[in-house]
C-alpha cells in the first residue's frame, strides 16, 4: 500500500471520488442516461504524485487529463500507469506537438487548424494514428482558447481532410456564469453542436465523446449530455502554483 491512513489527504481523495460518482450517477439517471456513460478523468496539474497514484490504484481512477507538457512529462515515470488512458487538455504549442504526441492517448484542447495540421504531420512521420477532441470557446471569450464559433464550423472541412488523426468528439470550458440557466445555455449549445456534426459523417470523424464539465458544474454537464466530466480540485483539494 503507498496509502498511510493517518494521512487525512489521501483519505478525502477517497471520499470525494466517491462522492464525485455518487452525483455524476445521480445527474445522470435524472437526465435519463446510464451513469456508466459517463466517464470521470482526473485533472492532476499541480498534484504530487502519490495522490495521484493513489488515485488510480486504490480509487478507480483510469483517465488522467494534465494540462502542461513539461509537467507531464516531469511526473509520468514514478506515476502507475498501467490501463490507465492519459489524455492533454492544456493549450498546446505546435512545436511541442512532436514531445507530447507519443506519450498521450488523446489531445483534448486542439485549438486551431493549424494545431490539428501539425499534430496530423506527426502522427505521419510516426506511423500512429492520433486521436483528438476539438476544443470550442463556446462563451467566445478572448481570454480563452479553443476554436471561435466561425472559424470552427469553417474548419471542419480541412480537418477532416487531414491524414492520421480522428477527431473524436468536442471539449470546451464555458464561461464562468453567474447563474445556472445561462451556464446550462452553453452546454445545451455543446451538445447540439455534438449532434449535429456526428450527424454529418465527416470522414476521419468518430464521435464519441463530449468533454465537458469541470468541479464546479460536472452534474449541469452531465444533464446536458457530457459524458467525459474534468474534475481537478474537487478530488485533489485547491491547486498550489509555485
Ligand atoms: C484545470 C482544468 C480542469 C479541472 O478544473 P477543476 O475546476 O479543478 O476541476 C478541467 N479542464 C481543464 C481544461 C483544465 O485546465
Amino acid at each position: 500500500m503507498i496509502t498511510s491512513s493517518c494521512d487525512e489527504r489521501f483519505i478525502s481523495v477517497s471520499e470525494n471520488i466517491k462522492r464525485i460518482r455518487s452525483e455524476i450517477a445521480e445527474s445522470a439517471v435524472k437526465a435519463g442516461r446510464k451513469p456508466e456513460d459517463v466517464r470521470l478523468m482526473a485533472v492532476t496539474k499541480t498534484v504530487a504524485v502519490e495522490y495521484i497514484n493513489h488515485a488510480i490504484l486504490n480509487c478507480g481512477i483510469d483517465l488522467i487529463g494534465e494540462n502542461k507538457v513539461q509537467e507531464f512529462l516531469s511526473k509520468k515515470d514514478e506515476l502507475r500507469l498501467d490501463g490507465v488512458e492519459k489524455h492533454l487538455i492544456g493549450h498546446l504549442q505546435t512545436n511541442k506537438v512532436k514531445k507530447i504526441l507519443p506519450e498521450v492517448d488523446m489531445i483534448q484542447s486542439v485549438d486551431s487548424l493549424r494545431l490539428a495540421k501539425a499534430i496530423s504531420d506527426e502522427a505521419v512521420k510516426l506511423g500512429i494514428s492520433s486521436e483528438i477532441l476539438l476544443e470550442v470557446n463556446i462563451g467566445g471569450e478572448d481570454s480563452k482558447t479553443g476554436f471561435d464559433k466561425a472559424a470552427f464550423f469553417e474548419s471542419l472541412d480541412e480537418i477532416s481532410s487531414l491524414p492520421s488523426i480522428t477527431v473524436k468528439g468536442l471539449m470546451t470550458i464555458p464561461p464562468i456564469c453567474d447563474n445556472t440557466a445561462e451556464l446550462e445555455k452553453y452546454f445545451s449549445m455543446m451538445y447540439d453542436y455534438y449532434n449535429e456534426i456526428k450527424s454529418k459523417n465527416f470522414s476521419n470523424f468518430n464521435f464519441e465523446i463530449l468533454s465537458m464539465g469541470m468541479s464546479g458544474d460536472y452534474s449541469q454537464a452531465v444533464k446536458y449530455g457530457s459524458n467525459l466530466v474534468r474534475v481537478g480540485s474537487a478530488i485533489f483539494g485547491a491547486r498550489l502554483y509555485k
